[in-house]
């Protein structure tokens, strides 16, 4: 199968400008929104007693991207010594996305078709996790195990593949003595050399059906989760979300939101932290653990 590399028009520096300020209008939107709901939100719930932690994959647990780590990954080779193809078709999803010419759900079915040209399998999703494995926030997770210690319910819910996400949480597990409790995703299908051949089912945005594949928020998702893991009384007000971007802005205008502020912010994240789509920013410095937990678990005594 031939691979059409997409072409970039603009250079990198003016793009990057262009995508930034296109993000930030489909934002904004949704950040007034955000400011309304949340100002009733505010006055309804001020309980800081947490029973759950919902935590994001991408920029959050890991500080990169496991679906430019995988394009990478899979596209080694580079572009005239610069950038790696991978690089460039992730870039190509991203500005598609930021210019509204694919949903977020059409852009997963987009790359998920660059993997699956490359025969991708669980070993590739394994390759990319080596490659990510120092990449891992171990603050976050140092006090995520804190939190499980005090009863907490950790779920890890990313819009990326929950098989990818299952590989990583054993390596957590076997790492930091750290599992969470659940690991929500999109679901990939897998033949029996368990080489991907398509998706199952997508965490998006909305709940809706996408040209026969099944679409759930990742708020449906978590509450189809803690259902099926028994838990059928969850909780909005006991919950909190730690994540980096306003890629879950739908989520964070409905539980409290610590929102991670790291070094070298990508487009979507500066934009977030600009909007101040969070009930806490915090920065990724040596205090993360420290800030983390006063929110997490209260101020220590
Ligand atoms: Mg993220």
């Amino acid at each position: 199968m031939a691979i059409r590399i997409p072409r970039l028009k603009v250079p990198r520096a003016i793009r990057s400008k262009l995508s930034a300020a296109k993000l930030l209008g489909t934002v904004m939107k949704n950040s007034i929104q955000f400011k309304l709901r949340r100002g009733a939100f505010r006055k309804r719930y001020k309980s800081r007693e947490f029973d759950t932690i919902i935590v994001d994959m991408d920029g959050t647990l890991f500080r990169g991207d496991a679906n430019l780590e995988g394009l990478k990954f899979l596209y080694p080779d580079k572009n005239e010594g610069r950038k790696t193809y991978g690089e460039e078709i992730y870039d190509s999803l991203i500005s598609k996305i930021a210019s509204g010419e694919y949903s977020i759900e059409r852009a997963i079915l987009e790359g998920n078709k660059f993997l699956m040209a490359k025969k991708a399998s669980v070993k590739s999703l394994s390759g990319v996790l080596s490659i990510m494995k120092g990449e891992i926030r171990v603050p976050l997770v140092r006090s995520l195990k804190k939190a499980k210690r005090r009863g907490m319910t950790i779920v890890l819910a990313t819009l990326s593949s929950r098989t990818f996400g299952e590989l990583a949480n054993s390596y957590i597990a076997e790492k930091y003595g750290f599992g969470f409790d659940m690991v929500l995703g999109t679901e990939l299908s897998f033949d029996s050399q368990k080489a991907i051949t398509g998706v199952k089912s997508i965490v998006g945005t909305k709940d809706f059906d996408f040209g026969g594949i099944p679409v759930h928020s990742k708020l449906t998702a978590i509450r189809h989760g803690m259902a099926a893991g028994g838990k059928e009384f969850f909780d909005l007000k006991k919950a909190v979300l730690i994540t980096d971007s306003y890629g879950d802005i739908d989520l964070a205008k409905m539980l409290v939101t610590i929102l991670i502020k790291p070094e070298n912010p990508t487009a979507a994240q500066k934009v977030s932290q600009r909007l101040r789509l969070a009930d806490y920013i915090i920065r990724d410095d040596s205090d993360l653990q420290r800030n983390l937990e006063s929110i997490l678990l209260g101020p220590v005594k």
